[in-house]
């Protein structure tokens, strides 16, 4: 079989640098000669346009049918960006001018289109990535991967993971969820409140996500409450007339990191009161310092505290174990609800499918190396949006990846371009 395809790809290849061969019905495998890109977010966006502009060709392979699964298909409907939008544009092209400084979850699908299409990216959708391995033999990196239209082997000199810190939702086990009977989603599949109008809903975790998504119930009628296990940083989005976030990234020019914080504590007591006394106790150390050691982002109150303040959310410890339409909390106390929401966030999932141990943890599947160094691995490998700060950190790795690769992209094609000796080196190591 492998014989038949170099032949026939030997012949190929001096004509169409993407050429092809099919192994049968359902097994193709295809040489490309610049970068391949997994995951068609953001990030994979952003290293295709950065590497295109410097005149280097990518290949996109994207899972679902669409740019931006995360935020088309994966987000409620009330979402706006938590960050303004200076802070969370891609590189080269900035959000419109009358785009509001916290664009709609719309407005941002509608900027990454718009993106995609200045900068002629053309995915290749509804294709999954289930391995990618460094071949030593051959020098390159074979990435399979799975559709409906078959199988298919990207082999390729460049490999980028765009696959996100949100590829999977994370469900904890709960005892007896088998017993609950209500409905209970993650906020993956959570839209809007209206379907829970008049219900009682009980929200997991007190995130970003978990404190929007009870807001959104308050303003659909329906009585959530929240559980809430850890402590937590809760900051006014805007304060002194700027947001927290713009406000925070100028003053770390001047100030060191423990003032900072003890100045964003401080505002915030003033705007928003103590947090403590409602249940939401704050961690030990400041929110900026908390989210660099461990990636715990604080969360942008955006109206959700008022409504616990005014007991329209209620705050509950951790659940000790679910019970038919009840939920029974570590404090003893037992509550009746119609449903449940779990905001208890994503996970990373290339240690499914990155054979290599050096770059990625196994553990959580984010580089091993902190941010701004984890962008690069060895053997051509590189990650793009894994660095736990959002947009911004993307924006970072895409340049430099495309920066890194333009370096030798130039060498590279001198040496393909003589591709249709390639097949010859592959026929030796097979
Ligand atoms: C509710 C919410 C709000 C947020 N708000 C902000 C914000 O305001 N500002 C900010 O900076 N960040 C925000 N973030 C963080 C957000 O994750 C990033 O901004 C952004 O979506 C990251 O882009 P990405 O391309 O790295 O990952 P994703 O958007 O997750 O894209 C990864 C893509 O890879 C695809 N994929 C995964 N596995 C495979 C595979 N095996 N094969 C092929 N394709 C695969 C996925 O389908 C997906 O399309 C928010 C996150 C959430 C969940």
């Amino acid at each position: 079989m492998a014989d038949n395809y170099l032949r026939e790809i030997e012949g190929k290849a001096a004509h169409d640098p993407y050429c092809s061969v099919d192994f049968g019905v359902s097994k193709r495998c295809v040489w490309v000669p610049g970068p391949v890109i997994v995951g068609a977010g953001p990030s994979g966006l952003a290293a295709a346009a950065c590497l295109k502009a410097k005149g280097v060709p990518s290949l996109l392979i994207e899972r679902s049918s669409c740019i931006a699964s995360l935020w088309q298909l994966k987000t409620y409907d009330r979402l706006k960006l938590h960050l303004p939008k200076q802070f969370c544009e891609l590189p080269l092209m900035s959000f419109p001018a009358d785009f509001p400084t916290y664009p709609t979850k719309q407005q941002f699908i509608l900027y990454l289109e718009s993106y995609a299409k200045r900068f002629e990216i053309r995915p290749v959708f509804d294709r999954a990535v289930t391995s990618a391995e460094f071949d030593k033999k051959l020098g390159f990196w074979r990435v399979r991967t799975t559709a409906a239209a078959g199988e298919v082997e990207y082999v390729c000199r460049w490999l980028i993971a765009a696959t996100g810190e949100n590829a999977e939702s994370v469900v904890p086990e709960i005892e007896g969820a088998e017993e609950f009977g209500g409905d209970m989603v993650h906020t993956s599949e959570y839209r809007s409140g209206s379907v829970y109008k008049g219900k009682k809903v009980l929200v997991v975790g007190c995130g970003n996500s978990g404190m929007e998504v009870c807001l959104d119930l308050c303003n659909h009628s329906s009585n959530p409450s929240l559980v809430v296990r850890d402590t937590v940083h809760i900051l006014p989005r805007d304060m002194l007339g700027r947001s927290t976030f713009g406000l925070s990234m100028w003053l770390l020019k001047w100030l060191p990191v423990r003032i900072v914080d003890r100045f964003l504590l401080v505002v915030s007591r003033v705007i928003l009161g103590d947090t403590g006394r409602f249940g939401l106790d704050r961690p030990d150390i400041g929110p900026l310092q908390l989210k660099s050691l461990s990636g715990k982002t604080p969360v942008l109150d955006v109206g959700t505290l008022d409504k616990i303040k005014s007991g329209d959310i209620k705050i509950r410890p951790s659940i000790e174990r679910l019970r038919h339409q009840s939920v029974e909390f570590v404090d003893g106390s037992i509550e009746n609800f119609d449903a449940i929401v779990l905001a208890t966030g994503y996970k990373s999932n290339v240690p499914c499918w990155l054979k290599e141990n050096e770059m990625f943890s196994e553990k959580d599947g984010l580089p091993r190396r902190p941010f701004p160094n984890g962008w690069k691995g060895q053997y051509g490998l590189y990650a793009v949006g894994f660095t736990k700060r959002g947009l911004l950190g993307a924006s970072i790795d895409s340049k430099n990846i495309a920066d890194d690769i333009e370096r030798c992209w130039i060498e590279e094609a001198k040496h393909l371009s003589t591709i249709s000796n390639w097949p010859y080196s592959i026929q030796k190591h097979i």
